[in-house]
C-alpha cells in the first residue's frame, strides 16, 4: 500500500480526525474572462434517498482523497523538500480503488478533478511565496467545507430536465432558463441540505447594442451605488432584512449550551440565514450589473485596495467585500457584452471638487453634502465623486486610445 491510499486508511481509522478550517473556496461562480465560460447554477429537486446517499458518500470520499492527497504532498514537501504532481498522484488512483472498494463507486473523473483541486491550491500557494506575498499552506478540508464534486469532461448528461449523473443516478433538475451552448464541466454542489448542479457553458461573445452613454459609479455604505447622472441604487432590501434575523440567530446560538442539540438546530438555523444573504445579494447583484451593461458603453469604477482593507473596521470591511463582488460580475459582463469597464485610482475622489478641480478635505461639509471652499459649488458629496470617477476614466481611456 503506497502514499495517498496508506494515508485514506488512515484517516478512517482515526475517528477523532481534526478538521481543520479551510480558506480557499473552489467552486466560484463568476466566468473566466477571457474564455468566455459562463456558469448556471440550478437546484437539484428532492433527490430519492439512494441518489442521496450516493452524493453524500461521493462527497465524503473525494474530501478524504483531498485531504489524504493534501497530505501526501504536505509530508514530501516538508520532509524530503520534493514537490508531487498530478500525475505522481493519478497514478495511485487504481491502487487506491483495490485497496478501498468505496472508491470504485466513483466516476474516475470525478476523483481526478479532486486531485486536480489539490494541485491548483499547491500551484497558488507558490506562486504566492514567489510573489513574496503572504501565503498560506494549502489546509485540510472539513466535511462542512468540502462540499462540491465536478464531473471535468464527461459522465454526465441532460436532457430536458433530467440529469443522469454515472455512478449516482438520475436526478431532476429546475431548469429556471435555458442552458445555452456547450456544456463543459458539471459540478455538485451542496449547501447545507439542499443539492445544486452547476454547469459551465462555453459560449460566444454576445456584444449588446452600443447606446453611447458612459457612466461613472461611486460605491457607498448607505445606498449601494451613485452614478455620475445622479441615479441611485439603493441596498437590497431584503437583504436587510436578512441582516436582521442574522442578528437574533447569531443571538440565539450564543445563548445555547455547547454540545447540547438545541445548539446544533441554532447553528444549522444561522448557516441557513447565511445561505440565505448570500443568495440574495448574488440575485441583486446580477440584476443591477445586466442593467448597467444595457445602458452603458463605458462604466467607470474605482479601484478597490481590498488586501488593505483587512485592518479597517468590519462592517465597511464586509461591505467592500460585496461591492468587491459586484465589480468582478461587472468586469465579466462587461467583457462579454463587448463593453468597457475602466478603474481608476480611488484617491481623492471624494474631496476634489468637479467644477473647479480644487482638492481639499474641508469641501466634503458633511457625509451627504460637498460644497468647494474655493468656488463655492454644491453637489450631492457621491454624486460629486462619481462625476471625478467619470472624468478619470474617460481620460484613462483616451489615453489607451491613443497609445493604440
Ligand atoms: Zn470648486
Amino acid at each position: 500500500m503506497t502514499g495517498i491510499c496508506s494515508i485514506i486508511k488512515e484517516i478512517e481509522a482515526r475517528k477523532s480526525y481534526q478538521l481543520r478550517r479551510a480558506s480557499n473556496r473552489y467552486i466560484k461562480l463568476i466566468l473566466i474572462m477571457a474564455s468566455q465560460i459562463i456558469s448556471y447554477k440550478f437546484r437539484i429537486s428532492k433527490p430519492s434517498k439512494t441518489v442521496q446517499e450516493r452524493l453524500e458518500q461521493t462527497l465524503r470520499l473525494c474530501k478524504d482523497l483531498y485531504n489524504a492527497s493534501l497530505q501526501e504532498r504536505r509530508d514530501a514537501y516538508q520532509i524530503n523538500r520534493i514537490a508531487l504532481n498530478y500525475h505522481t498522484q493519478r497514478a495511485q488512483l487504481p491502487d487506491i480503488k483495490t485497496t478501498n472498494h468505496e472508491y470504485k463507486e466513483i466516476y474516475s473523473q470525478v476523483l481526478q478533478d479532486v486531485l486536480k483541486r489539490v494541485e491548483k491550491s499547491f500551484d497558488g500557494f507558490f506562486r504566492r511565496i514567489k510573489a513574496k506575498q503572504k501565503a498560506g499552506f494549502p489546509r485540510f478540508q472539513g466535511a462542512n467545507r468540502y462540499d462540491s464534486f465536478t464531473y471535468p469532461q464527461s459522465g454526465f448528461s441532460l436532457t430536458d430536465n433530467r440529469l443522469t449523473l454515472s455512478k449516482i443516478g438520475k436526478v431532476k433538475i429546475k431548469l429556471s432558463r435555458n442552458v445555452v451552448g456547450k456544456v463543459k464541466t458539471c459540478t455538485i454542489k451542496r449547501e447545507i441540505d439542499k443539492w445544486f448542479v452547476i454547469f459551465t457553458v462555453e459560449t460566444e461573445t454576445e456584444p449588446l447594442p452600443k447606446t453611447g452613454e458612459s457612466v461613472g459609479i461611486d460605491a457607498g455604505v448607505c445606498q449601494f451605488l451613485t452614478l455620475s447622472d445622479g441615479t441611485t441604487v439603493e441596498n437590497n432590501r431584503l437583504y436587510q432584512s436578512a441582516q436582521k434575523s442574522l442578528r437574533v440567530a447569531q443571538r440565539a446560538v450564543a445563548r445555547k449550551k455547547k454540545g447540547s442539540n438545541n445548539r446544533k438546530k441554532a447553528v444549522l438555523k444561522l448557516r441557513k440565514i447565511h445561505q440565505k444573504i448570500k443568495n440574495c445579494r448574488a440575485d441583486y447583484q446580477h440584476k443591477v450589473s445586466t442593467w448597467l451593461i444595457k445602458n452603458y458603453d463605458v462604466i467607470c469604477i474605482e479601484k478597490l485596495n481590498l488586501a488593505g482593507m483587512v485592518k479597517s473596521n468590519l462592517g465597511k470591511s464586509l461591505n467592500d467585500v460585496a461591492i468587491g463582488m459586484f465589480y468582478n460580475m461587472l468586469e465579466y459582463k462587461a467583457v462579454s457584452a463587448g463593453k468597457e469597464l475602466i478603474k481608476v485610482p480611488a484617491h481623492f475622489t471624494s474631496q476634489t471638487c468637479h467644477a473647479c478641480g480644487h482638492c481639499e478635505k474641508a469641501n466634503r461639509k458633511t457625509q451627504a453634502d460637498f460644497e468647494c471652499v474655493k468656488c463655492f459649488h454644491k453637489n450631492n458629496a457621491d454624486i460629486n465623486a462619481a462625476l471625478n470617477i467619470l472624468r478619470l476614466g474617460i481620460n484613462r481611456l483616451d489615453a489607451t486610445h491613443n497609445i493604440s
